[in-house]
């Protein structure tokens, strides 16, 4: 079963930290051990996995792909938010992380980030949890 999580953005470019939200998903499958796979079914949103102790991380990142992938330039989407496809496109659209006692496999450091790059909106993320102990 692929279990679909809601989320809004209030920001036109934000990191949500959802590591919560993903590992609520894993409790509730009651899996022990296993794969946890996640998918943003979306053009200009992502997920990434990445330092949760210090935010000025997530924001170095949103300034750096900022002055890489500028809002404004010559774009031909006429849409007018290339800026966000081209960004979801870097950062990717799914992660993969293994679960061990019924818990998710994350470096002590590391959170789940959901990618906002034209928002605010309100978003989905697929969760599939693969039980295997
Ligand atoms: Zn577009």
């Amino acid at each position: 079963m692929i279990k679909t999580v809601q989320i809004q953005t209030g920001a036109r470019t934000e990191f949500i930290d959802i590591t919560g939200k993903v590992q609520d998903v894993v409790r509730e499958s009651k899996a022990r051990g296993g794969i946890c796979y996640l998918f943003v079914p979306h053009t200009t949103a992502a997920i990434t996995i990445n330092e949760n102790a210090d935010p000025s991380v997530h924001q170095d990142i949103v300034m750096q792909l900022n002055k890489v992938i500028p809002f404004d330039d010559q774009y031909r989407h006429i849409e007018g938010n290339s800026a966000a496809h081209i960004k979801a496109s870097v950062i990717g659209f799914s992660e993969t992380v293994f679960i061990e006692a019924g818990t998710l496999l994350l470096g002590t450091w590391q959170g789940i980030y959901f990618c906002e790059f034209d928002g605010p909106r309100s978003r989905k993320l697929h969760v599939k949890v693969m039980a295997s102990d």
